[in-house]
């Protein structure tokens, strides 16, 4: 709409303006060749007037020739002479008639030697006036008697000539009078094409002279009624007669006349001279329309061409916002400006294009693996519920965690680790049932699989497809990993409505799995309680350590043989206020997968230097048994943290043995080793704990600074029944012996383990047989008893 609008306006602005430019040149030059042409026409009518007038002059002089000679004539004619010598009046009187018909005179008359009237001869009757007029003709013809004089009768101008008669004294004159008329006009317009009017005023004699002046008659023209109308309405003074035929330029002489004014009016049509130039001029007139028509298509058609393309960019400019970048631009082809333009907009694009296709690889797509990442995958999650709202086929989301990936990663090195879990992409993408399907990485060494038409049913078979393929072994280089995972699911529409619940429930029901170790679990309103109840447990645990609700337990540990030194393995207990005495088990796993088990060991350690610096076990010759868990070992401030313990209590490395599990150990061998050398360093003795249940050798044992083995209790409790673990533990007892270690047998509940113990040269026992983990004043008694 305003894209159209602009378009538009662009277009009439440039035409509209373009146009306006040319149409006020082109009437600029118009009136100009207008006004001259006006001007040129009126001064060559001006000098064609001078001309005319000077004709008419010539014209009437002519006339006045011609009636003198006709007078002449007359005046010599002999049978006249005689008859005016022999006073004759019959026959004067019948040849004035004659001649003066023959000639065409309408006054001939005849004047004695003093000028007095003798006979007349008068056309016309009515000419009453005629005494007076020759009255005032007489005198100036006296005077020049090769001269003529032009008077008014009736309203008529006649010119007058007088001859002399001589005999050969003069014995009279003969006076003619002949109208200026019609004829006359004819001519001159005849041999010029100019118009006269003979215009008298002031005619009537006697009558006043406002009167007379007003008295104006046109008894002599060439001109159309029409215009003589305009000409008696405009009177005989105007310059310029505008008639509806067109202007006429007048020119007036005045002609010396007595009885009246007489006036000859010289006419030229404006128009006439005009009229080749007005062809011309309309000539311009359809130029000038042509050259605007044709100005307006070309500036129209140049508007387009140029909006065109820029209607065609700004389409283009929207495509890019709303995120098109695999439309092509048009007009790159062009040469010129715009061309350019094009073609800068059309690398914009490009460059824009690949930038937000990297920019979406990096936002949606995980680098290492090359599959989608947790982004991507929640969004196709909400897509497939969208899609199956409406057809109602169930899907299912499964997540899954690799197990010891952190410990791979430590021991085998980053680069493996990637390959590993690059390997993993593989193997979990040749699930995919369907192309709709998906794997993706969510993190870490977190996958998720969406599978779209999935059940419970379905998903389960899934998860037990890919523990499957995770049964070969991975191999790269030298070095083979087992693959192991905990698959957690949960199905839509039955346990999550919408795609973040349905992702998070999969990831509960996962880490469950972990826990359990069970293959693969589907997600269960239980364990959203039991991870709710994990996280009520971490903060109980923290305010159990603000609150002074952790109890050190001790649990004695006797020689067997006779030997020196008292002996005896921390443990701690959790006074709940409500849920009374806590066992280990119930919390200590899981403070070691929150990494809160530190501070559980710091305020144990602390525990016992308190102790070991308590004067009631002052004289004692007492080394405690601390436990340490993984996160402890590979803490690499462990061993300052416990000097300053020990600092703080001033009481020596040597009262500790610190107990680690073959499994701490393995977790993170090189760390585990280079801490544990540090330890002994510091004067500690190590235990490794359980001993029997990982899968360390005594071998790799031999290379770390440990002093003592604690045979783990499965074993030694199972001496009685059966022989294989009597065997385990006495072949144990035997290569720790030989390895220079004492050996520790725990979970001693009987008299006959104890005495099969000492047997098989066991150094020292710890079980309920000889005591349960006591409280610290109970251990103090116990101690005081044994003497
Ligand atoms: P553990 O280090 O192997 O500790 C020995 C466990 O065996 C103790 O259980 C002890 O009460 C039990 N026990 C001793 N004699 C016998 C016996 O004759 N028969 C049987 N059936 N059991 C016997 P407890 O105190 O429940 O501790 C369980 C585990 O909790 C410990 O195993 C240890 O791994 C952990 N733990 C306890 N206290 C601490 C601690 O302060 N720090 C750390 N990191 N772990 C601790
Ligand atoms: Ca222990
Ligand atoms: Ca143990």
């Amino acid at each position: 709409m305003t894209l159209r609008w602009a378009r538009r306006s662009l277009i009439l602005r440039l035409v509209g303006l373009s146009l306006l430019l040319l149409l006020i040149v082109q009437a600029a030059g118009f009136a100009v060749v207008r006004a001259t042409i006006d001007r040129n026409a009126r001064a060559q009518i001006a000098r064609a007037l001078d001309l005319d007038e000077n004709v008419w002059r010539r014209l009437l002089e002519q006339n006045a020739d011609k009636l003198r000679q006709g007078s002449a004539l007359l005046a010599a004619d002999y049978g006249f002479r005689s008859a005016v010598n022999l006073g004759d009046d019959e026959t004067i009187q019948s040849v004035l008639e004659n001649h003066g018909s023959r000639i065409g005179a309408a006054v001939t008359a005849l004047l004695d030697t003093d000028f007095t009237l003798r006979a007349v001869s008068l056309t016309d009757d009515s000419m009453v006036e005629f005494p007076e007029t020759l009255r005032q003709v007489v005198p100036p013809l006296a005077t020049q008697p090769q001269g003529s004089q032009v008077a008014v009768m009736g309203g008529v101008p006649y010119q007058f000539v007088m001859v002399p008669m001589r005999a050969p004294v003069v014995i009279g004159w003969v006076l003619m009078g002949f109208p200026i008329n019609q004829a006359l006009a004819d001519e001159m317009r005849q041999l010029l094409s100019v118009n006269v009017a003979l215009v008298v005023s002031g005619a009537g004699g006697s009558g006043g002279a406002s009167s007379a002046s007003s008295m104006m008659s046109v008894p002599v023209s060439t001109l159309p009624p029409e215009t003589l109308a305009v000409l008696k309405k405009q009177g005989a003074g105007s310059v310029e007669l505008r008639t509806p035929e067109g202007t006429l330029l007048v020119r007036s002489t005045r002609i010396q006349s007595v009885g009246g004014e007489v006036q000859a009016l010289l006419l030229r049509s404006v128009d006439e001279v005009v009229a080749p130039y007005r062809q011309l001029q309309v000539l311009l007139a359809i130029i000038t329309v042509a050259g605007v028509l044709l100005f307006g298509v070309g500036t129209g058609l140049m508007a387009q061409r140029l909006t065109t393309p820029l209607r065609s960019l700004l389409a283009a400019t929207q495509r890019l916002s709303r995120g098109e970048y695999d439309v092509p631009l048009e007009h790159t082809g062009r040469n010129d400006e715009i061309g350019n333009l094009a073609r800068s907009f059309d690398h914009m694009r490009v460059d824009i294009g690949t930038q937000q296709t990297e920019i979406r690889r990096l936002a949606y797509w995980d680098r290492l693996t090359g599959l989608p990442n947790r982004e991507r995958f929640r969004e196709a999650v909400v897509q497939a519920i969208a899609g199956s709202t409406g057809t109602g086929q169930p899907l299912a989301v499964l997540t899954l965690d690799l197990d010891r990936f952190k410990h791979v990663n430590d021991v085998l090195g980053y680069a493996f680790g990637d390959r590993l879990l690059q390997a993993v992409a593989e193997r979990l993408t040749q699930q995919m049932a369907s192309p709709d399907d998906m794997v993706a990485r969510l993190g870490g060494n977190e996958f998720a699989l969406l599978a779209q038409h999935a059940d419970a049913a379905a998903a389960h078979a899934l998860a037990q497809r890919i523990n499957q393929s995770f049964e070969m072994p991975l191999a790269f280089e030298d070095q083979t990993v087992d693959l192991s995972a905990g698959i957690g699911f949960a199905c839509w529409p039955g346990d999550a409505q919408d795609a973040d619940t349905l992702l998070s429930r999969s990831e509960i029901a996962m880490y469950a799995a972990k826990r359990k170790l069970s293959g693969a679990l589907q997600y269960d309103a239980s364990l959203d309680s039991a991870s709710s109840q994990t996280l009520s447990l971490l903060s109980e645990l923290r305010r159990a350590v603000e609150h002074n609700e952790l109890r050190l337990f001790l649990q004695p540990k006797v020689p067997l043989h006779g030997q020196a030194g008292l002996a005896a393995e921390a443990l701690v207990r959790w006074q709940h206020p409500q849920r009374g005495l806590v066992p280990p088990m119930q919390f200590i796993p899981f403070a070691e997968q929150t990494g809160f088990v530190r501070h559980l060991t710091l305020w144990i350690f602390e525990e016992v230097a308190r102790l070991l610096a308590d004067p009631r076990t002052a004289d004692m010759p007492l080394r405690i048994s601390v436990n340490l868990s993984t996160r402890d070992l590979l803490d690499p401030d462990l061993s300052n943290r416990l000097a300053a313990i020990l600092a703080r209590h001033a009481v020596p490395a040597t009262a500790f043995c610190l107990e680690i599990t073959e499994s701490a150990i393995m977790d993170d061998p090189q760390r585990a080793e280079a801490m544990l050398n540090r330890l002994s360093e510091q004067g500690f003795k190590l235990s490794i704990d359980d001993f029997g249940t990982g899968y360390s050798s005594l071998a790799y044992l031999k290379r770390l600074p440990v002093d003592e083995l604690k045979i783990d209790k499965s074993f030694v409790m199972g001496m009685e029944a059966g022989e294989d673990d009597a065997m385990i533990v006495r072949s144990t007892i035997d290569l720790a012996h030989n390895l220079g270690l004492t050996v520790v047998a725990e979970g001693v509940e009987t008299a006959g383990i104890l005495e099969r113990l000492r047997a098989l040269a066991c150094d020292e026992a710890q079980g309920y047989y000889i005591a349960r983990p006591l409280p610290v004043d109970d251990f103090l008694a116990w101690q005081a008893r044994q003497g």
